[in-house]
């Protein structure tokens, strides 16, 4: 075996490699092979692995995913409400514009139809005393009526 061995560790230490002396050959000719399954077996020694600093479980742990992923969801929900009130302030505003636009046409459009004189006529009618005279005893004749 020329190629270095390294790859084969795992089943080299636990004996389930068949393949065993050529291994341990290539281990004696080779000091890079030789030094990263020396440095790997010190590793996996119980007594390296057991003064490794351990990690202790965070008994809390699960309750913190679910109200982290609540959270998140809430969240997620808050955001697509205030997107929904933005599209409808935004609809609410075009609505409007819309409906100023019909009303400034149906404004424009109505306007053509009345001739000066009959502006003139109606502009009267409120401004001037006369017309206004004349309508005061338009409402009152019924009551003059009554008293007669
Ligand atoms: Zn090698």
């Amino acid at each position: 075996m020329s190629a270095h061995v390294k790859i084969y560790f795992l089943d080299w230490i636990e004996n389930r490699i068949s393949r065993k002396e050529e291994i341990e050959r290539h281990l004696q000719e080779c000091d890079s092979c030789c030094s990263y399954y020396d440095k790997m077996t010190k590793l996996l020694d119980p007594g390296v692995i057991s003064d490794l600093p351990r990690l202790i479980p965070d008994p809390f742990m699960p309750t913190r995913i679910v109200s982290l992923a609540a959270e998140q969801k809430q969240a997620q929900t808050k955001l697509l409400f205030s997107k929904i009130r933005l599209s409808l302030e935004g609809l609410a505003f075009i609505l409007a514009v819309l409906i100023g636009i019909v009303l400034g046409k149906s404004i424009t459009s109505q306007s053509p139809q009345y001739k000066t004189d009959e502006i003139l006529g109606i502009y009267n009618s409120v401004v001037s005393p006369e017309d206004l005279s004349t309508q005061m005893e338009l409402i009152l004749d019924p009551l003059k009526g009554d008293h007669q």
